[in-house]
């Protein structure tokens, strides 16, 4: 096929794969991330003409290079329509004007009312046709503490190759949050309710993974964020939104509320394959690694402190490795190195000179919650919108960071806000209620089971019913 590329893993020391293993890989065996081993690259003309095409077109066209090899585009456009259909909105990411020069990205329209979406609804089925060719079945398990279960949970229901066993701690997930895991009826999903912590039930999916046998005998996977395909599936939002306001005749940026760093590097990917793009704004909340790596050249890891955006409340950053394998000079032994560094001193130390090349293009920024709040309040006192905390640390930092005020500036909003309700009604005085397709969410009959903190249970559980055996 043409123009195939490979993949090569930052610590350079795991074999280069095609696109279907990666996809199903994960993690190299090296304990690097995959990507790719050159920058497929769009012209001027290739973006002008992706003007007025449908998401799932634009999608298509961006993504083609990252799968060739593994899907070909006929395959790729057959998923990519399929994924996209049961968004709430025709436009899928639209954007929404709240100022001069100033937009709201909207990622929430997807089944879950946040970005993961974007990315998940497509590689679960990605997932799905890659084994099919192959004759295989994997078993997806997760641990989660509300909200990025529901988000696998719908990519992986109804797939033919795939089963997926979500765990929860039983009673300590929000009932919104419960509801959009276990009231999904789908024959290859199973929600359990562990009785204990979402550190049991993350200790649990640990011990299951680390059980080689098991994991070779069902196939055990992961759909976490630093699968590549998520990557790539999220470059193309920033294709999109930067061609709705004139690219690649203007340039614009982004600001990009960040937790593990994968959504705010899919646009410094979009930008390496040719996007225009004056700025990143990397926007964080109090858990400020980012910012403070930015700052002093030191990556420190601190405890997490919780605040009212929780899917920003990291600790380390996983999906930075990538970046830094580029301002590295995509020198694999240094990675190694780095992460040799964090692994036992909890730090490393980025050479003198080397975040100067990112400095041109990123700023990072820190939110505090009390600004949080303000953003929110602010945004509906001005234009009636609400926005929820995720998005609002976006807004508050992009506006802080923003370049001069005739590039036009684009806030990624990651999650509905009625995600949030709490905190929406805290800054505005406005409860936001869940959108027509979820609105019967609460009357809807649950399915889940309960089973003890017990690696033996769970273990027994998984194996009876996975198709995978
Ligand atoms: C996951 C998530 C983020 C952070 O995204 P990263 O890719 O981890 O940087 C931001 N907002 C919401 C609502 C999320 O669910």
């Amino acid at each position: 096929m043409r123009n195939r590329l490979s993949y090569i893993s930052t610590r350079g020391s795991a074999p280069a794969l095609g696109f279907d293993d990666v996809l199903l890989a994960g993690l190299a065996r090296d304990g690097g991330l995959y990507v790719p081993d050159a920058w497929p690259q769009m012209s001027l003309s290739d973006i002008a003409a992706l003007r007025g095409l449908d998401y799932a077109t634009t999608a298509t066209r961006v993504m083609a290079p990252f799968v060739a090899g593994g899907l070909d585009e006929g395959e790729l456009a057959g998923l990519t329509r399929d994924a996209y259909a049961g968004f709430d909105h025709a436009a899928v990411a639209p954007l929404s004007q709240i100022g001069a020069n100033e937009w709201v990205l909207e990622l929430y329209h997807g089944p879950t009312l946040a970005f993961k979406d974007l990315a998940l609804q497509l590689v679960g089925r990605m997932f799905d046709a890659v084994l099919e060719k192959r004759g295989s079945r994997i078993t997806v398990v997760g641990a989660t503490s509300g909200d990025t279960g529901s988000a696998a949970i719908e990519a992986c229901r109804d797939r033919d190759n795939v089963d997926i066993f979500m765990l929860h701690p039983a009673g300590r997930v929000s009932e919104v949050q419960r509801r959009q895991m276990t009231t999904v009826q789908a024959s290859n999903v199973y929600n359990v309710a562990i009785d204990g912590t979402f550190d049991d039930c993350q200790s649990l999916v640990k011990t299951l993974f680390a059980d080689h046998a098991l994991r070779d005998r069902l196939n055990l996977s992961a759909v976490n964020s630093i699968n590549w395909a998520r990557v790539a599936a999220q470059t193309v939002y920033y294709v999109t939104a930067a061609v709705s306001l004139g690219s690649p005749d203007r340039t614009v940026a982004f600001s990009v509320p960040t937790g593990n760093f994968g959504d705010v590097y899919a646009g410094y990917v979009a930008q390496r394959m040719g996007l225009p793009i004056e700025r990143l704004v990397i926007a964080t909340n109090v858990n400020d690694i980012l910012v403070r790596c930015f700052r002093t050249g030191r990556y420190t890891v601190t405890g997490v402190v919780p605040t009212i955006s929780p899917s920003m409340d990291i600790q380390v950053s996983s999906n930075f490795e990538r970046l830094l394998f580029d301002l590295y000079d995509r020198n694999g032994a240094s990675i190694a190195g780095l992460m040799g560094d964090l692994g036992r001193d909890g730090a490393f130390e980025i050479e003198r000179g080397r975040l100067a090349s990112a400095a041109t293009l990123f700023r990072a920024a820190e939110v505090s919650e009390e600004d949080t709040l303000a953003a929110m309040a602010d945004m509906y006192r001005t234009t009636g919108k609400l926005i929820d905390p995720h998005t609002a640390v976006g807004v508050a930092a992009g506006r802080r960071e923003r370049p001069d005020p005739t590039v036009p500036l684009i806030h990624l909003s990651t999650a509905h806000p009625a995600k949030f309700p709490d905190a929406v009604e805290r800054a505005t005085g406005v409860r936001p209620g869940l959108p027509a397709p979820l609105a019967d969410l609460l009357e809807r009959p649950e399915r889940y089971d309960r089973l003890d903190n017990d690696v033996s249970a769970v273990r027994a559980y998984i194996e009876s019913r996975s198709r995978a055996v």
